[in-house]
């Protein structure tokens, strides 16, 4: 391997919530190929930005999670998604909201973050962008899968989570985050939740690390809680203490709160910490040569 200034990291999650035991397999081995994805792109040299988002499209191809194709069903039996990106080196953000129709919710936050003079772009807007900028729009029942139908069909909620993120920091020292989503079972059209929200969903900057943050949005986004752990680095924390921070203060203020969060400090720590009883994630780290996954941290 190439000498660095910076140690690689790369980590991911596939959302705070339950795993259903028929699911844990699928869950580990998704963690594990789209860390394998970006890691492949720190290794070449690759930016975090091309990191995180080549993670999270891997995370949206497959099925087993919340995100892209597979994501949950509204209340209307619907796809809905939302996603967010942010590039720790410049802080700009790029973020989707309630879209459907797109394959990779993230690869169009990045085009709102690289094409566009805004930040958020939310549903027919955020289509109509997305064709302009030559995105394929396929039929939304596409993403619609069994699984999710029958889910829809039962009423069962409970199963929260799937939903997932990324994080990296890449060979120049520069950290991104990104998160993709189809929200939580049974919302209303037109909810949004904390994941394209920078400070409750994600959040990045270069000077202090990066942030994903997973979980029941109207919980995570009532305390800010990727700021809250960016403020905790910020103040000299490792990237672990200020997951478990952060999430303490979630818990003291939401007492009901199911949420989770992974970390990354611009040393090359990692934090991991949840209140659900799952947190799928998987992580790789300079001098590693293999990924580590696990379904709890
Ligand atoms: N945070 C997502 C939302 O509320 C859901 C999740 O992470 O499971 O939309």
């Amino acid at each position: 391997m190439q000498s660095t200034d910076s140690p690689l990291v790369m980590i991911v999650h596939g959302g705070a919530g339950n795993v259903w035991p028929q699911y844990h397999t699928a869950a580990v081995d998704g963690c594990e190929n789209a860390v394998s994805a970006g890691w492949q792109i720190l290794q070449r040299g690759g930016t975090a930005l091309d990191a995180v988002e080549a993670a999270v499209r891997v995370l949206e191809d497959d099925e087993a999670f919340n995100a892209g194709i597979g994501s949950v069903l509204n209340a209307q039996g619907e796809v809905e998604m939302d996603a967010g990106i942010m590039d720790g080196a410049t802080l700009h953000i790029g973020a989707v909201a309630a879209i459907r129709g797109v394959a990779h919710p993230i690869s169009l936050a990045r085009r709102v973050m690289e094409a566009s003079v805004h930040h958020i772009l939310a549903a027919e807007g955020a289509e109509r962008f997305a064709a302009a900028q030559g995105f394929t729009i396929i039929p939304n029942r596409q993403l619609i899968t069994d699984r999710r139908r029958r889910q829809y069909e039962k009423r069962v909620a409970g199963q929260e989570g799937d939903t997932v993120g990324a994080l990296a920091l890449d060979i120049a020292g520069n950290v991104a985050a990104a998160n993709s989503t189809g929200g939580v079972f049974y919302k209303l059209a037109g909810r949004v939740g904390d994941s394209p929200l920078a400070g409750a969903g994600f959040y990045a900057d270069n000077r202090w690390g990066a942030v994903a943050t997973t979980g029941q949005g109207e919980h995570i986004m009532r305390v800010g809680l990727a700021w809250r752990a960016m403020q905790a680095l910020e103040e000299g924390a490792t990237a672990q203490e200020a997951a478990d921070r952060a999430l303490a203060v979630l818990q003291e203020r939401v007492p009901d709160a199911r949420a989770g969060l992974i970390v990354l400090d611009r040393a090359g720590g990692i934090g991991i910490a949840h209140c659900t009883r799952d947190l799928p994630t998987a992580y790789w780290l300079s001098g590693a040569g293999r990924p580590v996954s696990a379904l709890r941290a």
